[in-house]
């Protein structure tokens, strides 16, 4: 079947994520056939006709570019995107996360959890703090914090599964159907697993948000994010509030993105496959004391990623028995590996947590989150994984 013969919506929805990202936009240049989407760089377009706005006037308001990818990722969500839902890229995916938290007036109550993303903290307490909405931030693994939280009738909740650093995970279609008897909506921060790897709209989620930033760019030389909007009434709400203040990303940025996503599907999964056995090879190891990673067995969420993911992802932390004189050791010996923040590109690297990406919690929080001085965190990158294991192996040695 040829790309124009494909005519059935159905068909196409019935896509996987992957083709859908290696398909987007392919073939369908109108003016020179061209296989790969051009990218429009333009900030304006014509008006052709007199008093006839164009679809596209200003770059503010959006691009051909832009619209390509959010359509792609939109679809890869599966999002009804002939039914009018749609997805916003925007400049960041902190920018992607304020753009939702416009559905909140200043009386309503916006839940987040306790241990969400620090950049996502300092958003929600900087604007909370101005009065622009209320926040509560909650442990959503505990039915009881849940039932009290939900008591008090939130407007938006924010659901990070799995979470940052330790991969606990949170029941999605538990807290939408809370949300559901009393009116709330529900967004999820999608980043560390991507449409390849979880679905929350099918588990009834009203916003998918990514950092594109990370596996959805997947190279480490691009900073986004975008908005998937489940109906074309949250879509053109989010359009509206990207065009007036500009949360949008750059044309040329959509376009590098739009390249990265197109090679997600094997790239995560083969990423998944190395840190599967990394984690298994760190867990048989004297030098660890313990392993942060869903597809264990002994992780007390196993069965629930067996049913709300198709995989355990490619992140994982583990703790190192030496404590944090071990990790300065530990990070001085290791090879290949990069000490770096940031998370889902190609490249492998390492991450304490504890003075890099959660530092700005100070010690008493991140005890209260659990996270040691000998945590350490690591994105399983792209490199043959013989070569990982026998640097982490070396390492470890060395501590
Ligand atoms: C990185 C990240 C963000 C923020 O994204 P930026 O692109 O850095 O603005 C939000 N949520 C999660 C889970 C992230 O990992």
């Amino acid at each position: 079947m040829t790309e124009k013969d494909r005519k059935n919506r159905k068909d196409r929805e019935a896509l996987t994520p992957a083709t859908k990202a290696a398909r987007a936009g392919i073939a369908q240049d109108p003016v020179f056939g061209a296989v790969m989407p051009p990218l429009y760089q333009s900030t304006n377009y014509e008006f052709r006709q007199y008093g006839v706005v164009p679809r596209y006037d200003y770059a503010r308001g959006g691009n051909p570019t832009n619209t390509l990818v959010a359509e792609a990722i939109a679809a890869m969500e599966g999002a009804d995107v002939a039914g009018g839902a749609g997805a916003i890229m925007t400049a960041s995916g902190m920018a992607a996360l304020d753009l939702v938290f416009n559905v909140l007036d200043k009386d309503d109550l916006l839940l987040a959890p306790h241990d969400c993303y620090g950049g996502t903290y300092r958003l929600i307490r900087a604007k909370r703090d101005k009065g622009h909405y209320k926040a509560d931030f909650i442990d959503q693994t505990s039915k009881s914090a849940l039932d009290a939280a939900f008591a008090k009738k939130p407007k938006l909740v924010l659901v990070e599964t799995p979470s940052n650093p330790l991969m606990r995970l949170t029941d999605i279609a538990d807290i939408v159907a809370r949300a559901k008897a009393c009116g709330a909506l529900v967004v999820v921060d999608n980043t560390f697993m991507s449409p390849i790897l979880q679905s929350p709209i099918a588990l009834g989620a009203d916003f998918v948000v990514h950092s594109t930033t990370k596996y959805m760019n997947g190279h480490s030389d691009v900073v986004g994010g975008c908005v998937v909007s489940t109906t074309a009434e949250l879509q053109e709400h989010m359009r509206w509030w990207c065009n007036c203040i500009g949360y949008n990303a750059a044309a040329h940025e959509s376009h590098m993105l739009l390249r990265g996503v197109r090679t997600l599907g094997v790239r995560i999964m083969h990423q998944q496959k190395s840190a599967q056995k990394i984690a298994a090879f760190l867990q048989g190891h004297d030098a660890v004391s313990h392993v942060y990673y869903p597809g264990l067995e002994t992780h007390p969420d196993y069965a629930l990623m067996q049913r709300q993911q198709k995989g355990p992802g490619a992140m994982l932390s583990f703790e190192l028995a030496g404590g944090e004189q071990a990790v300065e050791a530990f990070v001085k010996a290791l090879d290949i590996f990069t000490l770096a923040e940031s998370l889902g590109g190609f490249e492998s690297l390492v991450c304490h947590p504890a003075t890099m990406t959660h530092r700005a919690m100070g010690p008493e929080a991140l005890a209260e989150a659990g996270v040691s001085r000998g945590l350490l965190r690591i994105s399983a990158g792209l490199e043959d994984v013989d070569d990982l294991l026998q640097a982490l192996g070396i390492a470890l040695d060395a501590v």
